[in-house]
């Protein structure tokens, strides 16, 4: 192949226990997919259909990064995120994620019925931690926490997504496409907040790598 300039690189995720690294293709992301976050932002739980966006791979950023405080914001926020990693056989592995968000952006947009992008797919929206593989966790009883500054501002167990990670699947499957390399971001709980520069967000769950990014 004759590119006319040099492709970028494969964006990649390093996989917990092992020196191979798990290459991401896309990037979906769940809203409103636990009671008491969607009651927060002052949504309604009526369960009907379950809402999507999509991040661009390249706005991952990997744990122990810093990460610049972006433009055209006072309002950035914080969302701590079960990742699931697809495979070519099904899940591959999880991953802890945060979905950061221009929140006064995502305000107006909601406001005029326009689109997310601005507010969730910028430069360095999406830091994730390292995979583990599927077989090495139970995530049955599993907990997710996030912490600023060392306090605990988010804590849920998983248990409580609206849509499971069967259905979330399913339903990408059906309604758009599901490939081996895919990340799903599953949706954040209550707790939601702001980040300035200086901060530090480390997000865990028990039996997967942890997340940790620092705001200059
Ligand atoms: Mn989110």
């Amino acid at each position: 192949m004759n590119f006319a300039f040099p492709p970028t690189d494969p964006v990649s995720l390093p996989i917990a226990g092992g020196d191979s690294r798990f290459p991401v293709r896309r990037i979906y992301c769940v809203g409103k997919n636990y009671a008491d976050h969607v009651i927060e932002m002052g949504g309604d739980i009526e369960r009907s259909e379950p809402i999507f966006f999509t991040k661009a791979a390249e706005t991952l950023v990997q744990s122990g990064a810093n990460i610049p405080y972006p433009p055209h914001t006072d309002n950035l926020h914080y969302e701590v995120e079960l990742v699931v990693a697809m495979g070519p056989d099904g899940v591959f592995g999880y991953g802890v994620g945060i979905d950061m968000t221009r929140r006064d952006i995502q305000a107006k947009a909601k406001a005029k019925g326009g689109p997310w992008a601005r507010a969730k797919n910028f430069h360095l929206s999406a830091p994730c931690s390292a995979l583990t593989p599927a077989d090495k966790v139970d995530l049955s009883s599993a907990h997710i926490v996030l912490r600023k500054n060392g306090d605990i501002v988010q804590h849920s167990a998983l248990n409580k997504l609206i849509w499971s990670i069967e259905e979330i699947i399913d339903y990408l499957t059906k309604d758009m496409d599901l490939q081996a390399g895919d990340l799903i971001y599953t949706g954040t709980p209550a707790g939601v907040g702001p980040v300035k520069a200086g901060d530090e967000l480390s997000g865990g769950i028990e039996g997967l790598e942890r997340i940790t990014v620092r705001f200059v």
